[in-house]
């Protein structure tokens, strides 16, 4: 179900901006000798920018060409970056199909990632750990800059922080466009969630100010009501409609993606609800959590009968429902997750599934990949290494506009850099042009 290689030899060709970003620490608390550091720090080396390697408007790690498909016929396995969709192609990568209580090397939380065949990429959920499944992707961050929240559990956005300031590091240079519902008051909505999550990364954001694209670090909040029922995306042929989902409290909602004849539908966290019935239909991949069985629940939580109903069958939709509601919808490929994909947990969850649905099917684990074109469905996994490289950034990240070196004069006050131990003399710093 799932396989594991290290890539042995795989060279990153990091560039000096990324190099020197990780805290430029040097600060003297003299003013005029702490400016001329950072600008030093910053100073690019005249004539010795390696060439971006940018394949249709997108930056591949040094050394890979994705090739075309002859024929329909995939490689067995999908390597990242080897391949290239096709004009009405879209790829789908689950980067967490888990539970929020148990984040692993095995499991994330839930995040969807989204490719399209005209280089435009979509994050739906963005789960604790989602994060550590992308960048085994080496994709250009640059692009993934657009995420759609179905809600604001932990599970489903608490991978936050990770693509805000991680992506951000890694090349993306515009701001992060975050879209998520409204919740039953303010303070329940995503732009409270989207302005709380930046506060609270204050000391990270300041400290990072002069080393990265001013444009990069900011987050937009595009509130939506969870009432929506219609459109809330629409750009370059894609778009993109919301609709309510039932869960816990006002707020959840379901995503359908539509572009050149593909769709992709994400129902969120939910109780088999209208909504998702109308929208997924006639979609190519439609998505639906499917939870553990009542059974399943009791027996790996302990929870007692009356408590495995009500969160297995009342507030999420348990296998058999799961099944119930794909019979019903009949889509290209029905793609269930929100389960511990453990042996035995999987064979009953599918088990369970087939008593009420026997369409095709997945029941995803993480690094599942769907590829979709007019023709055919394929399903694979996602070969990647664990020791992954960062992708690079382009020569527009690495001249994008940034915050003065002015700004950084009083960040270490003069008698906490008195404290700098004489035992030890960095190398001197080239200047500016050299
Ligand atoms: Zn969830
Ligand atoms: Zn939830």
């Amino acid at each position: 179900m799932k396989r594991r290689v290290k890539l042995i030899g795989v060279v990153a060709l990091v560039s000096f901006t990324a190099l020197s970003i990780f805290s430029w620490g040097q600060y003297s608390g003299e003013s005029g000798k702490s400016i001329s550091i950072v600008e030093e720090a910053q100073a690019q080396p005249k004539g010795k920018m390696p060439k971006d390697n940018v394949i249709d408007g997108e930056l591949f790690p040094e050394g890979y060409t994705p090739m075309e498909i002859k024929n329909g016929v995939y490689p067995r396995d999908y390597y990242p970056n080897t391949e290239k969709l096709g004009p009405n192609e879209m790829r789908v990568i689950a980067l967490g199909t888990g539970m929020p209580n148990v984040i692993t090397g095995n499991q994330k939380a839930s995040g969807w990632y989204v490719e399209l065949g005209n280089g435009e990429k979509f994050m739906f959920d963005l789960g604790s750990g989602t994060m550590e499944n992308l960048a085994k992707l080496r994709p250009d961050w640059s692009k993934v800059d657009k995420v759609f929240a179905s809600h604001l559990h932990s599970d489903h956005v608490g991978g936050f922080a990770e693509l805000y300031i991680g992506g951000w590091m890694n090349g993306r240079y515009t701001p992060l466009h975050f879209y998520g519902p409204s919740g039953a008051e303010p303070r329940l909505g995503t732009k409270a969630f989207v302005e709380n999550q930046v506060k609270s990364w204050a000391w990270d954001v300041e400290g990072r100010r002069t080393g990265f694209p001013i444009e990069g670090g900011k987050v937009i909040a595009h509130e939506f009501d969870f009432r929506n029922e219609g459109v809330i995306y629409e750009k370059n042929g894609v778009k993109i409609s919301s609709f309510p989902t039932i869960h816990i409290l006002d707020g959840p909602v379901g995503f359908r993606l539509d572009w050149k004849g593909r769709s992709f539908v994400f129902g969120g966290d939910s109780y088999p609800n209208k909504w998702f019935m109308k929208f997924a239909k006639g979609a190519d991949l439609v998505v639906h959590e499917c939870f553990f069985s009542p059974e399943t629940l009791g027996k790996l939580l302990g929870a007692p009968p009356a408590q495995a109903i009500y969160i297995t069958s009342y507030i999420h939709t348990p296998p058999d429902a799961f099944g119930k509601i794909m019979s019903a919808l009949k889509p290209r490929h029905a793609i269930g997750y929100h389960f511990w994909t453990w042996h035995d947990v999987y064979s009953d969850t599918w088990d369970a599934v087939r008593q009420t649905y026997d369409g095709p099917l997945t029941l995803a684990d993480d690094m599942t990949v769907w590829n979709v074109t007019d023709e055919q469905i394929v399903v694979r996994e996602a070969i990647v290494t664990e020791d992954v490289a960062p992708t690079g950034t382009t020569h527009a990240y690495k001249t994008a506009e940034r915050e003065p070196p002015s700004v950084a004069v009083d960040w270490i006050s003069p008698d906490i850099n008195a404290g700098k131990w004489e035992g030890y003399t960095p190398p001197p710093l080239p200047k500016p042009g050299k």
